[in-house]
């Protein structure tokens, strides 16, 4: 597991430093920082920035990931311009890529590349085949019906054990197949439909495509109906259930697990965790109960799913429809480079990583982000020290948990090798199988191993960051240390109040609601007293009331409680960054206008500053654990006395709290 700052993971390049960080363009003047801190901070940008028709959602985030796409764009004509030397990863890159980009071709073959893949499917005869085809598409990394992965052991975070949890969903949450509300069964009846369109695509004729259609909705919904919710996934202890193959056998018998781990390579495997024993209950009943035929329809399903982006324009458009336009809003389906080269980047992340740091890193970047760091890590120990709440026999493990975070910045030491992965000239779907095929031996090799501590789970060219508990640190790649995050050559306000916020963001999610439960070791361990532990969830819990009062769409409201660790981050980072920014910084004069504190809130605002579609926000609001970027500035900014002073916040106005409903955590 690892938190990100933000689940939407975009690329980025280099921008150009701009001499003035806060742009009064960007601001609403006119609104009133008291009644609606995101209008002033934002209402220009938003007004500036319209939704573009090939997005559900634009913010400062995706302004950057476009700027990348085209930085991006100009290493890949390079390297398609240029003779690559066979085996090479420039030949890897430039192959790959104009197979994707060869539409001619991938017109005329139609729903041909993947017919020798559904023959296999029609193939099947007996339970024990398929069986043993779900495990060789596990191999493939491309599994059906559930998830599998190597990763460390929540209880011995230098070791890599096997991870099994649940999955098989064509809909991105449970959720949606058991709710009642009209836009869950809205889109049930649309997903039905999808379905059948593409069954039909393949040359099913209407009522074939139907009936088919309503049995793949069948057994994903007993699959849905098995699943842990999102907020139940939160709770690392819910979710740690290690079993040897033995018991594993006995939790879900019907399921030839001896088989599966043969087929992966990890035979005889005996550390397995299950994330959610009661969703491999049900698997291993339905092997006994759901009839072959049923089985081959919905294995089907999944390997026309998963081609789908990678076959001609009506399996694209028709993918496009439903999880574009039905799921986000989306009008207009992304260029088809960006998303060619989207897949290459995905399949030789790292290479392509390489390539981006040697042209738009600079070295000057890392050393002013590292003082960053210890600054911050400085004055959250002086927090620690001060909290009130906190008994001295805990704040002395949560000074040595903060004082062993490991910090990573920029790019691995050490680049992935590639020169396992042969792509060929044949079809561009075989080649995105391949590259799935080897992500997976890469992830499955990792298995019964120490843990690799210099690994990195998000390639440079990524504008995001995160925290890893089984690791104990934060890390930045190399794309999100440029503007609006990280200004080289700007004042410290607006560094501390958007990177510096980052940061501390990434370190106090080691101290939220889920991240607090690992150790410095980073092992699943409970290091509070019992006292300390509930004084952490009453303040919690005020904090996850302010955000279930927010209206994200007509009545529906934000969840406080699966969004709990990302605004317990929100807080914390801002409270650290500034404390870290007070005791760094001489400056006092204002530029623009604006003093240094008004000019840190304001770098802090910048970060969120978005417009929606309302589907989108529907979506996020189920499915993200982070706030939407306008409650990621009005939520943590209502609980915070210095922001209340710097723009002159007064009892009774929108953005005031009175005290005995501010939360106060770290
Ligand atoms: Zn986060």
């Amino acid at each position: 597991m690892i938190i990100a700052l933000t689940t939407i993971a975009f690329p980025s390049c280099k921008t150009e430093v701009k001499n003035q960080a806060i742009d009064r363009a960007d601001m609403d003047l006119k609104a009133n920082p008291a009644a609606d801190f995101d209008q002033y901070a934002n209402g220009g940008w938003k007004v500036n920035n319209p939704l573009p028709a090939d997005k559900s959602r634009f913010g400062t985030f995706d302004k950057l990931r476009d700027t990348a796409e085209k930085q991006l764009q100009a290493l890949f004509s390079k390297i398609t311009s240029e003779k690559q030397e066979p085996g090479s990863l420039g030949q890897k890159i430039a192959d790959m890529y104009n197979l994707g980009m060869d539409t001619v071709t991938i017109e005329k073959q139609g729903a041909e590349p993947l017919k020798p893949y559904l023959a296999e499917v029609a193939a099947l005869k007996t339970m024990p085949e398929v069986q043993n085809y779900i495990a060789t598409y596990h191999a493939a990394g491309n599994g059906p019906l559930f998830g599998f992965y190597g990763s460390s052991d929540d209880k011995n975070s230098n070791w890599v054990i096997a991870q099994l949890s649940q999955g098989g969903l064509g809909l991105s949450d449970r959720d949606y197949y058991t709710n009642e509300d009209p836009h869950s069964a809205n889109i049930r009846e649309e997903y039905v439909k999808h379905i059948t369109k593409m069954f039909t695509l393949i040359g099913n004729d209407e009522a074939l495509a139907a009936s088919k259609a309503t049995n793949v909705m069948a057994l994903e919904t007993r699959l849905a109906k098995a699943s842990l919710t999102r907020l139940e996934q939160r709770d690392p202890v819910k979710t740690y259930n290690k079993k040897d193959l033995k018991g594993l056998i006995e939790l879900a018998p019907n399921f030839d697990w001896n088989l599966f781990f043969n087929k992966v390579s990890l035979p005889n495997q005996n550390e397995i965790n299950v994330g959610m024993p009661e969703f491999f209950k049900e698997v291993s009943k339905m092997m006994a109960d759901v009839p072959v035929d049923d089985w081959k329809i919905y294995l089907e399903w999944n390997l026309i799913n998963a081609s789908a982006p990678y076959l001609s324009s009506a399996f694209v458009n028709q993918n496009f429809h439903f999880y574009g336009k039905v799921m986000s809003g989306q009008e207009k389906i992304r260029d088809r480079w960006k998303r060619v080269q989207g897949t290459v980047s995905n399949a030789l992340s790292e290479a392509i990583g390489q390539l981006y740091v040697a042209e738009y890193f600079p070295p000057e970047a890392k050393v002013r982000m590292v003082k960053l760091v210890e600054n911050l890590r400085i004055a959250l120990g002086q927090r620690i020290d001060q909290l009130a709440w906190m008994s001295d026999e805990t704040k002395k493990k949560a000074h040595e948990k903060l004082a062993t975070i490991n910090v990573k910045i920029g790019y691995p030491d050490k680049w992935r090798d590639y020169s396992g992965l042969e792509i060929k000239k044949d079809t561009y779907l075989d080649n995105v199988f391949r590259s799935w095929k080897f992500e997976a031996a890469y992830n499955y090799g990792k298995i019964n191993k120490p843990v690799n501590r210099s690994e990195w789970f998000m390639p440079p060219q990524m504008v995001n960051a995160y925290y890893n508990p089984s690791m104990n640190e934060i890390v930045f790649p190399a794309a999100i240390l440029q503007p609006p995050f990280f200004y080289l050559n700007s004042d410290d306000a607006v560094n501390y109040g958007a990177i510096g916020v980052v940061i501390g963001h990434e370190i106090t999610h080691g101290f939220d609601d889920q991240g607090r439960k690992y150790d410095k070791e980073g092992n699943l361990n409970d290091w509070w007293t019992e006292d300390d532990s509930k004084r952490f969830e009453e303040r919690t819990k005020i904090l996850a009331k302010q955000y279930d009062q927010f209206v994200v769409l007509d009545t529906v409201h934000a969840d406080g409680n699966l969004t709990l660790g990302e605004n317990i981050a929100d807080l914390g980072g801002l409270n650290i960054a500034y404390q870290a920014y007070q005791l760094a910084s001489k400056e006092t004069e204002p530029i623009d206008g604006f003093t240094p504190d008004q000019r840190f809130y304001l770098a802090y605002a910048h970060l969120w500053a978005s417009n929606v579609r309302d589907k989108e926000i529907l979506r996020l609001t189920k499915e993200d654990v982070h706030s939407l970027g306008r409650f990621r500035v009005l939520g943590p900014l209502r609980n915070l006395p210095a922001f209340y002073k710097a723009f002159n916040i007064k009892e009774g106005d929108y953005m005031y709290l009175p005290e005995n409903e501010r939360a106060v955590i770290w």
